[in-house]
């Protein structure tokens, strides 16, 4: 058997990064960044208010309270008329500009209106006034031009995985298109002659298929395009065919089933005959059998067909792989530190566990129990859990012991 990580390198160096490519900012959620981007103009561009209320002349406040001229209102995405001069002051509201003679902001729970507010300023026959009642520094409640980025600085390198946030920043730089490693096209193929996927009444001797569904559904959390690529029966003709075709559409194919010792695991021998495959035994629990390989330049991972190995096995090879294919400089989920809240028994088999547990937060850290039956086909069990605690070969962690997890999406 081979170690995880050797197996998980031998997969890893045949995963490269795809080619740089620009998508539109709009498209490139989760996608990761292939060239440095940095920022041509300052975030703010301009100084402007970060609270409604009146901008004023620090001096002309300092022994508030104090009654100021109110000689204009400035909106937000409005370019103040009037300079603020001694004595005086503008309405502002948050995000408009400061205009030219003010130095600070009073909010506006700290004024009082001498007339109502909603009312335009006056004429020089009617002057409206704001009684200021603190003193304020200057400064206070500026945002000043460059406060988030200035010009020229570093905004992302190489390798950011874009968030939310980094598409608002993008945004903000007036980006449209970003240059990212590619989102790979990934097939999803499931094999069997007892699987059903219609919904119809079941024959004697078939169950339904659940892992399409499952990896895909994994394939669309790791942010690449998901090609559903069907059922195909354990016929080594209509398994090569449907390969094939997923060679030809996409960049990476996944399949379940027909990797294992059965006399009708076709996947292996047609795999064998079409791409250069590595079979793999692994030292883990579940998940053991893997076939990994090329057909042509298209990475092949063969998932065994249990539904709870074929996602562990997904979650331990193939989303690793696709996600070096993406350009994530780290494609493997980090572990964490948890505590058992209960026993977590197995058995010494020469092989590292991975045991479905539910992850909740305990005392500021994370305690885990487990999530049910932790046999191979229990999927109920794997949908429940939320974290794969990553137990030793041993016979298994105590109460109260801490314990590696994997914390899943
Ligand atoms: P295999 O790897 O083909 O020997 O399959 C191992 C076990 O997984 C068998 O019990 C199969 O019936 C089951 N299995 C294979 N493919 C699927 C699937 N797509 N959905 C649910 N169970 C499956
Ligand atoms: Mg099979």
């Amino acid at each position: 058997m081979l170690p995880l990580e050797t197996a998980r390198e031998f997969v890893l160096d045949r995963c490269a990064a795809r080619k740089p490519e620009r998508v539109a900012v709009a498209d490139a959620l989760g996608l990761v960044t292939a060239s440095e981007i940095t920022c041509s103009e300052d975030i703010p561009q301009f100084a402007n208010t970060a609270m409604d209320g009146f901008a004023v002349r620090s001096a002309d406040v300092a022994d508030a309270p104090c009654e100021l001229r109110v000689v204009e209102t400035i909106a937000a995405g409005h370019a103040p008329q009037v300079t603020v001069g001694p004595g005086e002051a503008s309405r502002i509201m948050t995000g408009a500009t400061i205009p030219p003679g003010a130095d600070a902001v009073v909010m506006v729970e700290r004024t009082s209106m001498a007339k109502p507010a909603g009312t335009a300023a006056g004429g020089a026959d009617n002057p409206e006034t704001v009684r200021v009642e603190v003193s304020v520094p200057p400064g206070n409640h500026v945002r000043h031009a460059g406060d988030d980025l200035q010009a020229g600085a570093h905004v992302f390198g190489v390798g950011t995985e874009l968030t939310a946030g980094h598409l608002g920043v993008l945004c903000s730089l007036g980006m449209t298109e970003v240059e990212v490693f590619g989102r790979p096209r990934v097939g999803v193929l499931s094999t069997g002659d007892e699987l059903v996927d219609d919904g119809s009444p079941l024959q004697p001797g078939q169950i339904r298929d659940s892992n399409r569904r499952t990896l895909l559904a994994l394939a669309h959390r790791a942010d690449v395009t998901c090609v559903d690529l069907g059922l195909v029966r354990d016929d080594p003709d209509a398994i090569e065919a449907a390969i094939l075709t997923g060679v030809d559409s996409c960049d990476a194919i996944v399949t379940s089933g027909g990797v294992s010792m059965g006399d009708f695991d076709y996947v292996k021998a047609v795999l064998d005959r079409i791409g250069d495959m590595r079979w793999m035994q692994v030292a883990i629990k579940p998940a053991k059998p893997l076939a990994f390989g090329t057909v042509g330049d298209v990475p092949v991972f063969g998932l065994p067909g249990n539904p709870v190995s074929s996602m562990v096995s997904f979650e331990l090879f193939a989303r690793p792989g696709l996600r070096s294919m993406m350009g994530h400089p780290d494609p493997i989920r980090p572990t964490v530190g948890a505590t058992a809240a209960e026993d977590l028994p197995r058995r010494v088999d020469g092989k590292t566990h991975f045991m479905r547990v539910l992850a909740t937060p305990k005392n500021g850290g994370i305690e885990v129990r487990s999530a049910g039956g932790q046999g191979s086909h229990m999927l109920w069990a794997m949908a429940n859990a939320n974290a794969l605690a990553v137990v030793p070969d041993s016979d298994g962690v105590r109460a109260g012991e801490s314990v590696d997890v994997l914390l899943l999406d």
